[in-house]
């Protein structure tokens, strides 16, 4: 007996820095980008399920002239290299390029870089989830209604841990890394019955 296929309006919106590679402050070259162990094949398991994979990444540094939108880019062509090497890819990535004291909307827990996407690919944020480090990524999943799912995997994670503790938002969550989140999202969506085809 299997459930129903995963519809195509979920997707795990994912943090980079402190999430799927070590957070050194600012990653500003391709020789910095260092992605935690067995990140590509987690990630191309939640491919395999059928959810859409969505990188949403503040980015600062552009912002504070620490690099380019070029640099970036280039970190971003090692990034889905390291990926597809394992069959692993993103659908598409979404970066907040703004130094904070714009004000911008986009920079998380800021949450227009999750409705974009949730316009760009019909998604319903009810059943999306948010896997990060950081605070301001558990503040941006409350905000924008989804799981959010922390991951200890920084030395952030830890703050994240105390200001659910004390009421600033709710975690769905906790794992050690983002492939033991990975595990808890295939879990969750086996228990709302739905056909998880695992690899
Ligand atoms: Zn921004």
């Amino acid at each position: 007996m299997t459930g129903p296929t995963i519809p195509t309006t979920i997707a795990v919106f994912v943090d980079r820095d402190g999430t799927l590679n070590e957070d050194h402050g600012y990653v500003t070259s391709p020789e910095q980008l260092v992605v935690f162990p067995a990140v590509p094949q987690a990630l191309a398991r939640l491919n395999r399920v059928g959810v859409r994979v969505i990188l949403l990444t503040n980015q600062s540094a552009i912002g504070r002239g620490f690099m380019t939108v070029g640099d970036f880019q280039r970190i971003h062509q090692k990034l889905e290299d390291l990926l597809s090497a394992k069959d692993g890819k993103l659908d598409a990535v979404y970066y907040c390029p703004h130094h904070p004291d714009e004000g911008c909307d986009c920079r998380k827990p800021n949450i227009a870089m999750i409705q974009k996407a949730a316009r760009d690919f019909s998604l319903d944020l009810s059943l999306c989830y948010v896997v990060g480090d950081k605070s301001t990524d558990l503040e941006a999943a409350h905000r924008a209604g989804t799981q959010g799912v922390l991951v200890m995997s920084s030395e952030y994670s830890a703050a994240a841990v105390r200001a659910c503790e004390i009421g600033q938002f709710p975690i769905a969550h906790v794992a050690e890394s983002f492939v033991q989140a990975v595990d808890w999202i295939e879990q969750d969506l086996l228990q709302r019955n739905y056909h998880v085809t695992r690899g």
